[in-house]
């Protein structure tokens, strides 16, 4: 005959219903003292109470009212801390885990395994909030144990932004998570102290906004149960340290500059009320732990990783938002920005070599087309138009110096008309030509040679033009050109 089981309500720990089960059925509870009491009903065996993940939760379900209701995996994601502690464990582990917790097997070993339920911030007191009270004793007649307020490192009320309290503020009782009770809540301290005094509250706190954002990004995980690949979430912290600057442009993580930036990114008080300041010492610092690759970075508690995320990512939807790449220019290809070239704003380039700037924007992103012409970038990108656009242009490429040398060679325009032609800087045309003039030594041996080449290639073919060679040896022509202009006039006439 199936018991008369309350329903959780939103955001109750199972461990809380129990409780009201205790006080609705007006049940003495007394752990190992009456082998037949009511948690041989609820569970088959006389367990513990468990406040974060009980067991025996599929006999629970299954031999009391529950069953109308919930699935056995519906109360573990919606009422226990199982959503929380597998966050990051990996759809893997988490079935293993959650196979092991339902089916009642090697349910701590598997835990062990795994290493993420080690104790991090986690207080010996249920948590609760005196607002929380007033509205669900006005809301559902009785106050409950709250799942979020539970979570290791939660400090605040998400919903009423309020710290939580661990005791009476009259009589300093408090409600120990390891009593061997099923302990309920009711408004008043067994004392007959009202538990929504909130005189002594913490009202105003330097880590205010940081508690907040960590029980609203708990509360996130919580409610909308995802499990994370571990190395895909890495891979997103990653990518978001490498646009920081505290990874390196090939992904390595600068480990103490991380360690730093966190720290002075929480505060001190705040990393070591989470219990999360990072050791000096490389072989039990988290952040390295965690980045590191010789050792198993699935020890990483849930809590540090979200301290992460509340780091790296300005909120919850931002993490989830994020990808998984380190792309501060987009994809590959680039469109060439060599207006004189036929394929100017195509997307041809595939050549992008990027490097750290000291000052901001902190990524350079230098792309090389094929034509020769070479420009570069400041990024992240924040815009497809971003990707027309350059800083500085590191080579304008043959393309460029081909018409320069047509436009002053051979239809003798002066460097001002060039200018204005080519729409390009008087200096810029200067330096190319000055590269296209070969520099020598001695003029003279110069001369001599290339007026010996010059007189060959004739002999060979005496109908032979400027252009066929300048086309067989464009240096030879240039430098004639610039040095033995008369001579060159007379052999070979345009
Ligand atoms: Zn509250
Ligand atoms: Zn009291
Ligand atoms: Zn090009």
């Amino acid at each position: 005959m199936p018991n008369y089981f309350p329903l959780p309500y939103p955001d109750e720990l199972i461990y809380s219903t129990i409780a009201r089960y205790i006080r609705h059925h007006n049940l003495v509870d007394v752990y190992r003292t009456k082998p037949t009491s009511f948690r041989l009903d609820l569970f088959g065996n006389d367990c513990k109470p468990a406040v974060d993940i009980p067991v025996g939760i599929s006999y629970l379900v299954n031999n009391t009212t529950l069953k109308n209701y919930d699935s056995e995996e519906e109360i573990v994601f919606k009422h226990t801390l199982f959503p929380y502690y597998t966050a990051f464990a990996g759809v893997k582990h988490r079935d293993d885990l959650l196979d092991g917790l339902l089916g009642n097997r090697n349910w701590v070993t598997r835990w062990n395994r795994i290493s993420i339920f080690t104790p991090v911030c986690t207080s010996n007191s249920l948590k609760f909030c005196p607002s929380c009270i007033k509205d669900d004793t006005t809301l559902r007649g009785e106050p409950y144990w709250h799942r979020i307020h539970q979570v290791p490192g939660v400090h605040i009320c998400p919903t009423h932004e309020t710290y939580l309290q661990i005791q009476c503020q009259s009589c300093g009782e408090s409600f120990p998570k390891d009593s061997e009770e099923y302990l309920a809540l009711y408004d008043v301290c067994s004392n007959g102290h009202s538990l929504l005094n909130t005189a002594s509250q913490e009202k105003e706190s330097a880590s205010l906004d940081k508690d907040l954002r960590y029980a609203k990004d708990a509360l996130n995980i919580l409610d909308n149960p995802t499990c994370y690949e571990l190395e895909y979430v890495q891979a997103l912290f990653r990518a978001k340290l490498q646009y920081s600057g505290l990874a390196s442009i090939n992904g390595k993580v600068h480990v103490a500059k991380v360690c730093q930036a966190l720290v002075e990114f929480y505060g001190i008080d705040f990393m070591r009320r989470m219990r999360s300041l990072p050791d000096d010492n490389s072989a039990t610092n988290w952040v390295n732990i965690l980045f590191g690759k010789q050792t198993n970075p699935r020890h990483t508690h849930p809590l540090r990783q979200i301290l992460l995320i509340g780091f790296l990512f300005p909120s919850f939807d931002a993490f989830l938002a994020s990808k998984p790449e380190f792309l501060p220019f987009a994809h590959s290809p680039w469109p060439c920005l060599n207006s004189l070239a036929g394929h100017f704003n195509q997307d041809i380039i595939t050549d992008c070599k990027m490097s750290r700037s000291k000052s901001l924007p902190p990524i350079i992103g230098t792309f090389t087309c094929e034509c020769g012409f070479k420009y570069s970038r400041r990024g992240p990108d924040t815009s497809e138009a971003d990707r027309l656009r350059y800083d500085i242009v590191v080579d304008h490429g043959n393309i460029l110096r081909e018409k320069i040398r047509e436009l002053y060679f051979e239809k003798h325009l002066t460097i001002h008309q060039i200018t204005k032609r080519l729409g390009h800087s008087y200096p810029l045309i200067r330096k190319a030509l000055s590269s296209l003039i070969i520099k020598t030594k001695s003029d003279d041996d110069m001369r001599r040679a290339y007026r010996e080449k010059v007189i060959a290639l004739i002999e060979q073919s005496p109908t032979i033009t400027r252009n066929e060679i300048h086309n067989k040896d464009r240096r030879i022509l240039l430098w004639l050109y610039m040095h033995d202009r008369e001579w060159l006039d007379q052999i070979c006439p345009q």
